[in-house]
């Protein structure tokens, strides 16, 4: 997408007190405000909430946003919600990034809130370098070969051929040395059994 053409919009999240503790977010949203291609910034309280989810569907609509940037929590907590939220504006899911200003940065850095607020504003700034580079993507549908093929026979090669077996599925191990066992077979003991 032509630069000309960005709409980025970023909704930083204060997480109650969780970042807005540590973090200055009127700070971070005025910075976020000045990168290239954000057209809109906003704070909220609780990004993740009913109401929170609400505003970003509006401003998407509002502002004719094309790319949407949530600075919050992880992304394993949060990212299939806001990408439904997003594609609920009509929005390609894809085109939404998280930055995690909270388990990355307010959670970690409680003692200088300047210092922790310039991450912040770093951790943003990558994460809309990241959206305006982001294209829509399209989820498809494909067959699966219920077998599974474990590549070394190491510890965990084989520790990983088991628990798959376990689960049902047939497996294969492949090993290129004679031997499986990997470093293990060389060892005569073990701490801390010793065995
Ligand atoms: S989006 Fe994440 S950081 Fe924001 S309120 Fe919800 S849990 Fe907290």
């Amino acid at each position: 997408m032509p630069d000309d053409n960005l709409r980025i919009g970023v909704f930083v999240c204060e997480c109650g007190v969780n970042i807005a503790a540590t973090v200055d977010c009127d700070e971070a949203t005025e910075f976020s405000k000045g990168l290239p291609g954000v057209v809109f910034a906003i704070k909220n309280k609780y990004t993740c909430s009913e109401p929170g989810q609400q505003e970003i569907k509006k401003m998407i609509v509002e502002h004719k946003l094309n790319k949407v940037v949530i600075a919050s929590c992880t992304p394993r907590m949060h990212e299939p919600t806001f990408r439904h939220c997003v594609s609920e504006a009509g929005l390609n899911p894809y085109l939404m990034e998280m930055a995690n200003i909270r388990e990355q940065c307010s959670w970690v850095h409680s003692a200088d809130k300047k210092r922790t607020t310039e991450k912040a504003k770093d951790i943003i700034k990558a994460a809309v370098a990241r959206v305006r580079n982001l294209e829509s993507q399209t989820e498809i549908e494909v067959p699966v070969t219920q077998r599974a093929l474990v590549i070394g026979g190491g510890v965990a090669g084989m520790q990983e051929a088991l628990d798959l077996a376990d689960t049902g599925y047939p497996v294969y191990l492949v090993e290129k040395s004679p031997t499986i066992g990997g470093k293990m077979a060389q060892l005569d003991k073990v701490y801390p059994s010793m065995d």
